[in-house]
């Protein structure tokens, strides 16, 4: 499947000098988001996973699916201000500035073996940051899964450690 087909590419969105990779075109077709998806799962198959945590948002559109076919969780992680319970949290640095993922304390259980799946991988620090944070409660990062990887990012050299599939790359 020709998936990059289906990405739209929006220049100086969200800020001059940045080329944003719009996946909706590939979420619109039916074919092509389901085979997308089959790809994660197949993945999420192969390293053993018996939870999926996803970013906010689009982790969740391609997390969402692929736990309801394994019949396992979905664990959201999300923004400061997002989540009604207690969290535990990491916080990461950006170009300019910083930020802060949250998980629900207890969501996450002792020992689980969790997969990480989000659209794309950029910097690597929105992962990272997931990792510190799952491995905080104890459990397993059997895998991270992303639609679209930008190879001159470099985030993979973060993930050096881990299982790491992604459907499409980007120089
Ligand atoms: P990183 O933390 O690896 O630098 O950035 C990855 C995060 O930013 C992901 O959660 C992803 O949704 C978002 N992101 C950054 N650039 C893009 C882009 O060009 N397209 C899309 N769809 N998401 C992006």
């Amino acid at each position: 499947m020709d998936y990059k087909k289906y990405i739209a590419d929006v220049v100086d969105f969200p800020k001059e000098g940045i080329l944003f990779r719009d996946i909706t075109p590939l979420m619109a077709e039916g074919e092509v988001f389901k085979s997308a998806c089959d790809e994660i799962l197949a993945f999420a198959k192969k390293v053993g996973a018996n939870v999926i945590v996803g970013p906010e948002s689009r982790g969740f559109i391609f997390g969402c699916p692929v736990a309801y076919s394994m019949g396992i969780g979905f664990i959201p992680v999300r923004k400061p201000g997002k989540l009604p319970r207690e969290t535990v949290s990491m916080s990461y640095d950006l170009e300019y500035g910083s930020n802060e993922l949250h998980i629900h304390k207890g969501d996450i259980k002792k020992g689980q073996k969790v997969l990480i799946i989000d659209d794309l991988l950029a910097t690597g620090g929105t992962v990272n940051a997931t990792i510190q944070i799952v491995e905080s409660m104890g459990a397993e990062v059997v895998g991270c899964a992303f639609l679209i990887e930008l190879e001159d990012l470099k985030g993979r050299e973060l993930l050096k450690n881990y299982e790491v599939f992604s459907l499409m790359s980007y120089k």
